[in-house]
């Protein structure tokens, strides 16, 4: 498994539950690295136990229904304190579906530029297919009015296209002909990681 990917991964997760102890963290980890989170259908996972984290059953159900996850272990008898919290068959789901995400297919291309005032039009005809992300770095702020930055443009959609884009720096206009190419949706995110 690729370490930047599931560092990706456990980021999200730490994300979406911030208050949760490293211990947390780390026992999602260990199920799903020990590939228990198997899925069984359309927001339905079924996780191995494993005896060495406490677990009584050899495998437990964890569904999706209206964005929330409830696992069988809630109706357990320590279902009631269980209950109120996130348990660890449910975060290894999460990582799971993280990891999966994060390894699937995007058409992707990248500009870098380096302008004070930067534009990047898509023609209207792809809104809503190609999705833009962009990260900032300011290079030279010598100029405190107009620091100067560093912009990566990723670009990217769910197949392959061929996008004609218009890209403004510092008053240059010029035309792009982007040509979207497979890749990684974590390569994606850490192209435009802060
Ligand atoms: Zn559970």
């Amino acid at each position: 498994m690729g370490d930047e990917l599931i560092e990706l991964a456990i980021e999200r997760l730490r994300e979406g539950f911030p208050s949760k102890s490293r211990s947390w963290v780390r026992r999602a980890l260990v199920r799903f690295m020990k590939n228990t989170v198997k899925e069984f259908s359309e927001n339905v996972w079924v996780v191995k136990g494993l005896p060495e984290l406490g677990d009584k059953y050899p495998t437990y159900v964890v569904r999706l229904r209206d964005g929330r996850y409830y696992c069988s272990c809630f109706e357990s008898s320590w279902g009631l304190r269980r209950k109120s919290e996130i348990c660890t068959h449910i975060a290894a789901v999460i990582l799971y579906r993280n990891y999966k995400r994060l390894d699937s297919d995007v058409y992707a291309s990248v500009v870098n530029i380096e302008c004070t005032d930067y534009y990047l039009e898509i023609p209207s005809e792809f809104r809503g297919r190609v999705k833009v992300v962009k990260s900032v770095r300011v290079v030279d702020s010598s100029d405190r009015l107009n620091p100067r930055h560093r912009v990566t443009y990723v670009i990217y959609a769910s197949e392959p296209m061929e996008i004609k884009a218009k890209l403004a720096c510092d008053g240059n206009v010029r035309e792009l002909n982007l040509k979207l190419s497979r890749t990684r949706r974590y390569i994606v995110e850490l192209l435009t990681r802060d």
